[in-house]
């Protein structure tokens, strides 16, 4: 996946949100991309657009998302649609919102495999059983013809997980898949998508704000920041050597790596409307380095991506600070 000057608006009671602004980033086949950044920062829209999962009535794109090559924006509704499901998959926090009540489990992987391939019924749902034994649900032919509410809450991800994967999608994007689970859970569905993605060899972006996750899934990083990339690079790099005053933000409000020196540093301030995006570098008015740059340029002019592959957004020529890279591996 190829993602080039991404563009997203809608409007709103308020005023016309852009919830993307010039976003750039690309995922190749068997790389986990993790997209972090606090809520409201465009990583769940932006990957919406991707799938076409916003109202095409209400929602201008600009910029070009290539699917193996494939231009998606512009795509007519029909043509996302058949897309969708074969070529691309998303699986969500919450398993309710992507698995139907009145429909047993068996005939939603079922329907969602045949409305791809030209099988019958018998053929689907042995795939489908196939399907749940992958994702480690025990007797997938009794749980088949269950209904959603009659798994737990981690089956019902798993399922989920087995519908996203029915027809083998090029492109996986999970966001914030196991937020709502317990660490057990959480940390076995993780192993799995992991598990999932060596066999199926698909793109996955992972969107969370849990950096331990991020630690354990991810090859690359990128943050976001008011709807654009502030910093990318591999997990090593924006963990271990971050460079972008929002990131060093991020990784010192993690309690985990806080706790040594018994002092947790937020981010002061919260992340600004999405209505009015402030002038200049978005961060600036949370960013205690400002006053490092020459001429108030923070407060004036939008920085550029820069770097060879780590990139980061910030007129700071040299850090202003060597990171603690003891981080990493104090990261749960
Ligand atoms: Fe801070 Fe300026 Fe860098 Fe923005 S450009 S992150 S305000 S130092
Ligand atoms: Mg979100």
């Amino acid at each position: 996946m190829e993602i080039t000057d991404l563009h997203v608006r809608f409007p709103t009671p308020d005023g016309t949100v852009t919830a993307v602004r010039g976003l750039n980033y690309s995922v190749p086949l068997g790389r986990t991309l993790a997209i972090v950044g606090e809520s409201g920062s465009g990583k769940s829209v932006s990957s919406m657009a991707v799938l076409g999962l916003h109202d095409p009535k209400r929602t201008e794109i600009s910029g070009s998302i290539k699917v193996g090559g494939r231009e998606l924006v512009g795509l007519p509704e029909r043509e996302l649609m058949r897309f969708r499901g074969a070529g691309a998959a998303m699986i969500f926090q919450d398993p309710q919102s992507s698995l139907h009540p009145f429909f047993t489990i068996g005939d939603q992987i079922v329907e969602s495999y045949r409305a791809h391939h030209s099988v019958s019924r018998r053929v689907a749902r042995a795939r489908a059983a196939d399907m749940l034994d992958r994702v480690g649900i025990p007797n997938p032919g009794r749980r088949l013809d269950q209904y959603p509410h009659e798994f737990s809450g981690g089956m019902r991800q798993r399922a989920m997980i087995a519908m996203a994967l029915v027809n083998d999608p090029k492109l996986l994007i999970a966001d914030e898949p196991t937020t709502a689970l317990d660490v057990t859970v959480q940390a076995q569905i993780l192993d799995l998508i992991a598990d999932l993605q060596r066999d199926f060899g698909s793109a996955v972006v992972f969107i969370t704000h849990d950096l331990g996750v991020v630690a354990e899934i991810a090859d690359e990083v990128l943050v976001m920041y008011a709807g654009t990339a502030v910093e990318h690079g591999t997990v090593k790099e924006v963990l271990g050597t971050p460079v972008h005053p929002y990131s060093w933000g991020l990784l010192e409000s993690i309690p985990a790596v806080s706790g040594s020196s018994g002092m947790l540093h937020p981010i002061p301030g919260s992340p600004p409307s999405l209505l009015a995006v402030p002038s200049g570098c978005a961060f600036h008015p949370r960013c205690e380095f400002r006053d490092r740059v020459p001429a108030g340029r923070c407060a004036t002019d939008q920085p550029e991506m820069t770097g060879a592959a780590h990139l980061s957004r910030c007129h700071l020529t040299e850090p202003a600070r060597i990171f603690d890279t003891e981080i990493l591996p104090r990261l749960p």
